[in-house]
């Protein structure tokens, strides 16, 4: 057979898979597409066959027959059920190890569940988390692969080529672990997201609320935040928010934008995961929580606002645009992301121990340094503290200690702030308590113990000796 084949096929081709096909191309490989319904193949090909080599099919057997051996074939459908029925289709028209790759964003235990069905029939199942939207997809997002790493053999080099690029040009892309780590890894990128824009969102209401800075000012503020140690996507695009205008109305189109945060699910999937392994990420928690508090609550919202008192607010000052203020604000912020990544870096840790995954946490936050939304110059800092030897906790790698030091203090001072001025903190003052409570050298959890021998005889450790141990209390039951 002299036909032309494809290294690869892309079924799904709505946005992201439509990107990922093109990126491919545009690397030089010959890829086979595929969609449920041909119109949008059809609209790929008329608006971007320039981009390199595309074979069109029409069929699940089309795209089959167009790849070379071993396949290799990209599902970019729908997450859910979408991904199974897919699934279901291609396995009886695939050969003993062919790879199925699935880039949405797929729950893990899914992953799992799937990996393991197509092992059984000596087929590779892969699932990617592909992080860095639209734009991502089509010039380099980063890629974090699960599945055998026999699979990643024959994936690995395509993956790596279209690939995001780290400053020292590394690809930021490498295999995770075995079955759903990449799916993993990429949920708790997400949840981290989620905690990195809330603590943003916080830094710019004190800003705002208690400094009395405008949008088109923080805007300034944040694009000068940007050229500090906060370096990072997130830091650059909020001064781009900030500084854009409503054409209807001229004001700040942060101030026509109704607050209210949706979400899609994968921070709510951390938070799950986390309280399943035990790991605390309160951070991270408190920002899903922010965002369905805003959102989920309108009538309750509304009310408490004519209700309730606003209460004792009896602070000193801070002046329209007080610098020592900003500056406070910014080294909490900073500290406040400092923690989010410290729990997430936690809960990866846990989680390689609960589902035997080889978690390399060095190159978890190398894959991290471009191409996603979480993109940010720290997390050269965190590979580092994690390359020679892995620290308990993020915070007590040599380099954060240190920072932190000279972080707390104008951290307290903005949260005992915000606090007193009735503007909710709820990441910088759960992170903050987070730090505390780690370096804390006796716990309330002792008298925690207490009540739970008291009320049903769990007993609890001594500080003295071996063992567990139950009191007879002598309190009226
Ligand atoms: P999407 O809107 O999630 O899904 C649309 C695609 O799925 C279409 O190609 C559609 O085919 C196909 N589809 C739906 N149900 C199907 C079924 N039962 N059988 C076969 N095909 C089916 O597409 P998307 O926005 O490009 O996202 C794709 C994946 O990437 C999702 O998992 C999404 O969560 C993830 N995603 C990731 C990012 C990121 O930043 N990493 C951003 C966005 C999305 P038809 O055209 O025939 O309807």
């Amino acid at each position: 057979n002299t036909e032309r084949k494809a290294q690869i096929g892309v079924t799904g081709l709505a946005v992201m898979g439509a990107n990922l096909a093109r990126n491919l191309a545009r690397n030089g490989y010959t890829v086979a597409l595929h969609n449920r319904s041909v119109e949008k193949t059809d609209a790929l090909l008329a608006a971007h066959s320039a981009d390199g080599d595309f074979i069109r099919t029409e069929t699940l057997q089309e795209l089959v027959d167009s790849l070379e051996s071993p396949r290799r074939i990209l599902i970019m459908v729908k997450a859910g059920s979408p991904v199974d029925a897919v699934i279901d289709q291609l396995v009886p028209l695939l050969d003993e190890d062919d790879v199925i790759i699935d880039g949405g964003n797929s729950h893990f235990p899914d992953t799992i569940r799937r990996e393991r069905a197509l092992a059984e029939k000596n087929l590779h199942f892969v699932g990617i988390g592909v992080s860095g939207g639209e734009e991502g997809a089509l010039n380099g997002p980063s890629i974090m692969p699960g599945g055998s790493a026999k699979a990643y053999e024959s994936l690995g080099p395509l993956l790596e080529k279209i690939s995001a690029k780290a400053p020292n040009g590394e690809p930021c892309c490498a295999w995770i672990s075995t079955d759903g780590a990449g799916h993993f890894v990429k949920m708790v990128h997400n949840g981290i997201e989620y905690a990195d824009m809330q603590v943003i969102g916080e830094a710019y209401d004190l800003l705002r609320s208690i400094a009395g800075v405008e949008p088109a000012a923080q805007a300034e503020i944040f694009k000068q935040w940007n050229t500090t140690d906060l370096n990072s996507y997130l830091i650059e695009i909020t001064a781009d928010v900030l500084a854009q205008v409503d054409a209807k109305t001229g004001k700040p189109l942060v101030d026509v934008i109704v607050d209210e945060a949706g979400q899609k699910g994968t921070g709510r999937w951390t938070v799950q995961a986390a309280l399943d392994l035990g790991a605390p990420v309160s951070g991270i928690a408190e920002s899903v929580f922010a965002r369905a508090l805003s959102s989920g609550n309108p009538e309750a919202r509304l009310q408490a606002q004519q209700q309730l008192p606003e209460g004792l607010i009896a602070t000193t000052a801070v002046a329209n645009g007080d610098e020592e203020f900003i500056e406070d604000v910014r080294k909490a912020l900073f500290a406040s992301k400092l923690v989010s990544y410290a729990q997430g870096m936690d809960m990866l840790a846990k989680a390689g121990a609960e589902y035997h995954w080889d978690l390399k946490l060095d190159v978890i936050a190398s894959l991290w340094r471009a191409g996603c939304i979480i993109r940010a110059e720290l997390l050269g800092e965190i590979m580092d503290a994690y390359k020679s030897e892995t620290p308990a906790n993020m915070l007590l790698a040599p380099a954060f200690t240190a920072l932190l030091e000279d972080l707390v203090p104008s951290w307290r001072r903005v949260v005992a702030k915000a606090t007193a001025e009735g503007v909710p903190v709820p990441v910088f003052s759960s992170s903050l308590s987070y730090y505390d409570a780690l370096r804390r050298k006796r716990l309330p959890a002792a008298l925690i113990q207490g009540q739970r021998d008291f009320f049903g005889a769990h007993t609890y450790g001594r500080i003295d000796s071996e063992g567990m141990w139950h009191t007879e209390w002598s309190g009226d039951r």
